[in-house]
């Protein structure tokens, strides 16, 4: 079981970006908001798409 209190982390860099962007939150779900935010606005990627979505989950922490 994964422990809830565990912080999560994305970064950027871990897709291969050449971009600081860093996030961090306990919830997971909360986290992914917040990175496809970033990556449509930063890097023009549709987080809508399947092969998107599990590039940004593979790549947290
Ligand atoms: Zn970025």
């Amino acid at each position: 079981m994964r422990d809830m209190q565990e912080i999560r982390t994305f970064r950027c860099k871990d897709l291969g970006l050449a971009c600081e962007f860093e996030e961090k939150a306990e919830d997971e779900n909360e986290l992914m908001k917040r990175v496809e935010g970033h990556v449509q606005t930063a890097h023009q990627m549709n987080p809508e798409l399947p092969e998107v979505q599990e590039k940004l989950r593979e790549a947290v922490k």
